[in-house]
């Protein structure tokens, strides 16, 4: 899974000395990510505090400039060994220049990785070009292979025969030639599959490849085009909503550039309380609620439509109202 991946990926990327250990990373991270920097600082020695240096939004802001985080690259580089970001931000469903922290990453001599766990199979993604040294997803969210299902690695080719990088062995990432001679003295395999431990369980795999045949059937490019059109079509909606019910205070904390964001909209309903939430669940709409009331919606290429944003729509308005679902 997800996290375990990371922590394996770190083994290998994350080789902080006493001048270059710290860690560049988004403020408001999914939890599981915060306590993975905080548990691999202090198996390293160092303080959580000092090693992570997250980036926060400005004063007023609910996203990060990227030029804060090329900022804090900068100041921080002769101590910088790796920037981490996710690539889709889960909670504002900001999008980064992946190419573009990468290349900053690396001209400050520290490494990029990335957890793609809300840009996989959200956004088109091109690691390889844009130089990362290595990334993570999981196939549970767009990919819809089912919670908890089998996770994924990128490493970047240029490390795919470091054998001598430093990584934790299993026998399913040995060199398939041998892996059966069953002997001692461990030899990768090229490539990210060298970073395997043990084989994949099968009826995950199976429901994994069901969805992946789907992606490859619809295509990126399409789903990404119909994507950027189904989340302008949802901003539309709650921004006329949001002139509608000025009393419900809803602001959008999404980024407004569609080339800045996923399949996302995540709106902060401050005049109302987490009722309205729980009344669109009874309603039937499936979204998400963090504190103190910002309601995430995804509308999901491949299985959403315009109607089931119109749909939504009227009920939202009609709960706003507040004439109940
Ligand atoms: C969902 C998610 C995870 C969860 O990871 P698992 O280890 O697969 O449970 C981790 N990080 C981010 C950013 C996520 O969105």
């Amino acid at each position: 899974s997800l996290t375990t991946n990371i922590h394996l990926l770190f083994v290998s990327f994350y080789r902080p000395t006493k001048e270059r250990y710290k860690i560049i990373a988004e403020a408001k991270m999914f939890p599981s990510d915060r306590y993975l920097l905080e548990t691999q600082a202090r198996f390293h020695g160092f303080e959580p505090d000092d090693a992570i240096v997250e980036v926060q939004p400005r004063e007023g802001e609910r996203v990060v400039l990227e030029e804060d985080i090329l900022a804090a690259v900068e100041s921080n580089a002769d101590e910088l060994a790796l920037v981490f970001f996710g690539g889709v931000n889960y909670f504002t469903g900001q999008l980064f220049d992946m190419q573009r922290l990468t290349r900053a990453a690396h001209e400050a001599g520290a490494v990029a990785g990335f957890d793609l766990a809300h840009a996989a199979g959200n956004v088109p993604l091109a690691l390889h070009h844009w130089n990362v040294d290595f990334a993570a997803w999981c196939s549970y969210k767009y990919l819809n292979a089912g919670p908890g299902n089998v996770g994924a690695i990128f490493v970047h080719e240029r490390h795919g025969k470091r054998f001598e990088l430093p990584r934790f062995g299993g026998w399913w990432g040995h060199d398939k030639a041998t892996r059966f001679q069953m002997e001692s003295g461990f030899r990768p395999m090229e490539g990210a599959e060298g970073w395997q431990l043990s084989n994949a369980p099968i009826l995950g795999m199976a429901a994994t490849k069901a969805s992946l045949d789907l992606f490859a059937e619809a295509g990126m490019p399409a789903l990404r085009e119909k994507s950027e059109k189904l989340t302008g079509y949802l901003e539309y909606t709650v921004d006329a909503l949001a002139d509608e019910f000025p009393d419900a205070r809803i602001s959008i904390i999404t980024p407004r550039d569609p080339a800045r964001r996923g399949c996302q909209i995540s709106m902060d309903v401050a005049g109302r309380e987490r009722r309205l939430f729980d009344d669109m669940v009874a309603a039937g709409v499936i979204a998400d609620f963090r504190e103190p009331c910002i309601i995430r919606m995804a509308p999901v290429p491949l299985y959403n439509s315009f109607e089931d944003v119109h749909v939504f729509g009227r009920l939202l308005q009609t709960l706003l109202a507040g004439g109940g679902a």
